[in-house]
């Protein structure tokens, strides 16, 4: 079956917000919600999980202006991430979600929201100049 494109999205964020409260009222995600993650997701979902596993999220909150980032992966591969934006750096990001429009998100993002769900995230508080100086960064890599 071809998914629909238009919907897939709408339908993508009403099964994370089954899945919070799934996580809620369990502590873990059970089967059922992993098996309607994966058919909406497919493997960002893996991966996404496979990166939570291996390493960790870090939630950067700037004090003053009570904004977020996330950084995710290791090494080379570690990305900032918005919070609640749908936008990454990363090859799968550029090709699978805005050129092809194969996936609704790459396995970043989607790792960003399973760390919001299952508070699988460390918390560091940064400065807002600091905050700014990362942001500059970000839009650095992106010339
Ligand atoms: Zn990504």
């Amino acid at each position: 079956m071809k998914k629909n494109k238009h919907l897939l999205p709408i339908l993508g964020e009403s099964v994370l917000q089954k899945a919070e409260i799934i996580y809620k009222q369990n502590g873990y995600f059970t089967d059922t919600i992993l098996q309607e993650l994966h058919s909406v997701y497919s493997t960002s979902l893996e991966q996404a999980l496979d990166i939570l596993d291996k390493t960790k999220v870090i939630q950067y909150y700037a004090r003053d202006s009570k904004r977020t980032l996330y950084l995710i992966g290791k090494g080379d591969k570690q990305l900032r991430l918005f919070e609640d934006i749908n936008f990454c750096f990363c090859e799968t990001f550029r090709k699978d979600v805005l050129e092809s429009g194969d996936k609704i998100m790459c396995e970043h993002v989607l790792g960003v929201k399973l760390a919001k769900i299952t508070k699988g995230f460390v918390k560091e508080e940064m400065s807002d100049l600091y905050f700014v100086e990362s942001l500059k960064i970000m839009s650095e890599t992106l010339c």
